[in-house]
């Protein structure tokens, strides 16, 4: 939940909007400076170190789920908690890693049902690529830049590339015509950002190359991408990533390439929302559903077995008649009623109906776990 705020201060850059505006940071009793998490990368690779997960592979996948802390003005899609789902893939610098985690990124929103996420893709290069963009952007701006006050003035020089990221109206005006990025990078950058639009086309990943994509924060190097939805409006991020070859190395671990990305979770559920796609639709696999209090006995002992075995199984706790529970059995989206009648549980069998079909077989209660994963996958 919380961390060494110098851990974002370092990673995140000690200039970036994170950091002077979103963190919410305190000094604990100890007299430790102390931040709740405003993001999710740093602390996973902070973890990574600390705990040496390096050490049994070459590469190292991590996942975090996590509630994150930014002190911003509320609005829809944006937050002061709200949560992230990410990934960290360690340890390789080729090509191969970057289209991994944005193949597993466009899965995700497909398998969330959100069909109008978008990639939009862009390089941002080697931090010597960087600094001859920033020398560009400056020298591009310098009417703007004079009208500056000396904080202005000081925030800009620290990290020209972040007036990019800017809604101001006057500094969106003055960038116009700025070259972009990708022509300010180098032979090897320029061939790995090829590779990778290659990776991603021959996987039938679709994205929008757009040089305005450069993320708010210092670690990034090489590939950066977001993902959005034109259901979002305003806030139309539905998650950042891109790799950050120098960030472990700067948190004191060895030089180690990683790229990775996350996920805001509540802004995937405005697009579902929006797409009226429903949350858990897909329902259950079976309802057991009890003729009398004898068979609701002997079909708890059943469900107990059944969700031993995996299956996602309910039934009614109130132990109404039988049509009432057949009634909740639709309402689950079950996919099966096993009806444990009286007959039934006498001889040791289950009525096994099909929801969709109505269609009913006798199974013996010895067969069941092995019919009811054979039907699932019918
Ligand atoms: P960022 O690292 O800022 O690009 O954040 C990654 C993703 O987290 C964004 O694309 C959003 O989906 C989500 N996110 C970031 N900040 C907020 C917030 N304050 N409220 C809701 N979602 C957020």
């Amino acid at each position: 939940m919380f961390e060494d705020a110098e851990l974002f201060i370092r990673s995140s850059g000690e200039s970036s909007e994170v950091v002077t505006k979103q963190m919410y940071d305190f000094r604990d009793k100890g007299d430790r400076h102390i931040a709740l998490k405003p993001e999710g990368t740093a602390p996973a690779i902070r973890a990574y170190l600390e705990h040496s997960l390096g050490q049994q592979a070459q590469v190292t996948r991590l996942w975090y789920f996590t509630p994150i802390f930014r002190f911003e003005r509320p609005q829809k899609g944006r937050y002061r908690q709200s949560h992230q789902a990410g990934i960290e893939l360690i340890g390789s610098s080729h090509p191969n890693a970057d289209a991994e985690v944005i193949e597993f990124t466009v899965d995700f929103y497909r398998t969330l049902g959100l069909t109008d996420a978008q990639v939009r893709l862009n390089s941002i290069g080697r931090t010597e690529t960087r600094a001859r963009f920033g020398e560009a952007i400056l020298a591009h701006m310098a009417g703007w830049l004079a009208d500056q006050d000396e904080d202005g003035k000081a925030r800009a020089l620290k990290n020209p590339m972040r007036l990019l990221d800017s809604k101001d109206p006057k500094i969106q005006e003055a960038i116009a015509g700025l070259a972009p990025i990708t022509s300010f990078l180098d032979d090897e950058s320029k061939a790995r950002f090829e590779k990778l639009q290659e990776l991603l086309t021959e996987a039938g990943v679709e994205f929008i190359l757009d040089p305005a994509i450069v993320r708010g924060l210092d670690y990034y190097t090489e590939t950066v991408y977001e993902v959005q939805s034109p259901s979002l409006g305003a806030q139309s991020a539905l998650s950042g990533g891109g790799r950050y070859d120098n960030l472990i190395a700067e948190l004191g671990g060895p030089a180690t390439p990683a790229v990775g990305f996350a996920a805001g979770l509540e802004r995937a559920l405005i697009v579902m929302d929006a797409l009226g796609v429903q949350a858990g639709a897909s329902g259950i696999d079976a309802f057991l559903v009890g003729a009398n209090s004898e068979s609701q006995l002997h079909l708890r002992k059943i469900a107990r077995a059944l969700r031993a075995a995996g299956f996602s199984v309910s039934f009614d706790l109130d132990e109404r008649d039988v049509k009432r529970q057949l009634k909740a059995a639709d309402r689950m989206a079950a996919r099966f009623a096993l009806i444990f009648g009286h007959e039934e549980v006498a001889s040791g069998h289950v009525a096994f109906k099909q929801l969709s079909s109505g269609e009913q077989i006798d199974v013996p209660e010895a067969h069941l776990i092995s019919t009811l994963r054979k039907r699932l996958v019918e």
